[in-house]
């Protein structure tokens, strides 16, 4: 049996400050950069990305040929632009083609994110899954992988024969979704005709901070998805909870059921929206502003011997945050908290690091390159390295992380993480790469949202969501969207 493999994955938002380019994903930080054909295989598989669980699947199986397409990933920041996803989308579309016309393919599959918007194609997905099925035609079987923060579409669903997103967030899960969805293709191939499928969207949007799978109310909401995923005839039940910074009419949360026949794809699809409809209020969420924020962290951590962390949710390298807005950075500074802050991304600051040598003491205008609102410190500096490490938490243990030129710089009693590249501080090995050991600090200060919950709520005493600057706002609702769906509600209505 002969597979092609690919997969094309960026989480795009509509109002982040820098477009996401070529270049950002031939070097992206936390995962191998831009491969094509020959090698990409090797590239993935001690990885935790979607696409190493479909290789680990076929490779079980035996008998399956993977034919390595293309695969890349940047980190979120604001929409594809138009060369980039020409430059990928052609590599793709080059190797499909050429596979081809080596010999027929019994099915294709894609490791997609689902959230990414291309400055010509809002809708990214499904224009990378409608140039794949123009090659392969109606009849090769095409399945994905997909993040649960995508924003679904009735063109992908129609597309595709079966979407199947991971169930957790923090995503721990990725390998599974990829090995699920080679299953599925299989599934698909077998039965020799599409599956039955039933798409839905609800009416009102999550705050990503509420999308937790870890904690209610959305340990419950999938406890009842895979209740509904276990009827007569279900082959797959997927929930996606949407990323609600994408400016298009899809933007939001959706669902995509498959099965044996539409009467039970119907009903499986309507009994969660049921769910979703019913738990509505719950999904509201709440975050405190910076100050009492870490006010309140300094005093639970005067009584405790774990650290206390502090999620700085709105500056998310993984929503479209930059990584280097100061708001909470100058408030730990202004209360002289004992705290590690994961990180500042700032290249220039960086080098001005790196140029000064470790124990040197310079002046620095750190971060603040995205939003214009620096912070003027006098910093010294403990520790430089190259950036390189390997994950180890429960998300991404095997990932290779390159962020660059990376120093620990000291100002007073707050220690920074200063980065070239960003990534999302979700991973303890970021901290250990300059000499951290998290467990022993008392404050961790963490630019994310949820992801951080895997590896660090093990370790950590309490755990406070604030709200200082970035676009990865706690409340979606007051940016200035105009291409949304009439009558989506962008906060969950009360009880
Ligand atoms: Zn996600």
């Amino acid at each position: 049996m002969r597979i092609a493999l690919g997969g094309f994955l960026h989480e795009s938002h509509s109002f982040a400050p820098r477009a996401t380019a070529w270049e950002d994903f031939r070097r992206p930080g936390g995962f191998p950069p831009f491969q094509r054909g020959a090698g990409l295989i090797e590239a993935l598989r001690p990885t935790s990305a979607p696409a190493a669980g479909a290789i680990a699947a076929a490779e079980a199986m035996g008998g399956v040929a993977l034919v390595p397409l293309a695969w890349c990933f940047a980190n979120p920041a604001g929409p594809v632009t138009n060369n980039a996803f020409e430059r990928i989308s052609a590599a793709l579309v080059d190797e499909l083609v050429a596979a081809l016309d080596e010999g027929p393919l019994d099915g294709v599959y894609l490791d997609l994110h689902g959230a990414m918007v291309a400055e010509a194609f809002p809708d990214a997905e499904g224009e990378v899954l409608r140039r794949v099925r123009a090659i392969v035609g109606p009849d090769v079987p095409v399945t994905a992988s997909l993040d649960p923060h995508c924003n679904l579409t009735a063109q992908m669903v129609v597309l595709a024969d079966a979407l199947v997103p991971f169930r957790t967030y923090p995503h721990v899960d990725m390998k599974a979704a990829g090995a699920r969805a080679f299953t599925l293709l299989m599934e698909r191939i077998r039965r020799g005709a599409p599956f039955a499928r039933a798409f839905r969207q609800a009416d009102y949007w999550m705050p990503l901070t509420t999308q937790c799978t870890m904690v209610e109310p959305m340990q419950g909401v999938m406890a009842a998805r895979a209740a509904l995923a276990e009827k007569p005839g279900v082959a797959e039940l997927g929930f996606c909870f949407g990323f609600p910074y994408a400016d298009f009419a899809d933007c939001g949360v959706a669902l995509a059921c498959y099965a044996a026949d539409q009467a039970a794809a119907d009903s499986a699809a309507d009994a969660l929206l049921a769910v979703l409809e019913e738990r509505e209020p719950l999904f509201a969420g709440s975050a405190l502003p910076a100050a009492e924020g870490v006010a309140r962290a300094r005093a639970i951590a005067a009584q405790a011997a774990k650290p206390v962390i502090l999620a700085d949710t709105q500056d998310n390298p993984g929503g479209g945050g930059h990584g280097d807005t100061t708001g909470l950075l100058a408030e730990l500074v202004a209360q002289q908290a004992d705290a590690v802050l994961g990180l500042i991304n700032d290249a220039e600051s960086a080098a001005a690091c790196h140029a000064a040598g470790e124990g040197a003491e310079l002046s620095l205008s750190l971060g603040g390159k995205s939003d214009g609102v620096p912070l003027a410190v006098t910093a010294l500096v403990l520790r430089l390295t190259d950036g390189r490490f390997t994950c180890t938490g429960p998300m991404s243990a095997g990932n290779p992380a390159d962020l660059g030129p990376s120093a620990l710089i000291a100002i007073g009693p707050v220690k920074v993480i200063v980065v070239t590249r960003k990534m999302q501080a979700h991973d303890q090995a970021l901290f250990r790469h300059l000499g951290i050991e998290p467990a022993r600090e008392k404050i961790l200060a963490l630019k994310s949202s949820v992801h951080f919950r895997a590896d660090f709520q093990p370790i950590a005493e309490e755990v406070l969501v604030v709200a200082a600057p970035g676009p990865v706002l706690a409340d979606p609702s007051t940016l200035p969207f105009t291409r949304l769906r009439p009558g989506l509600r962008l906060r969950p209505k009360a009880a």
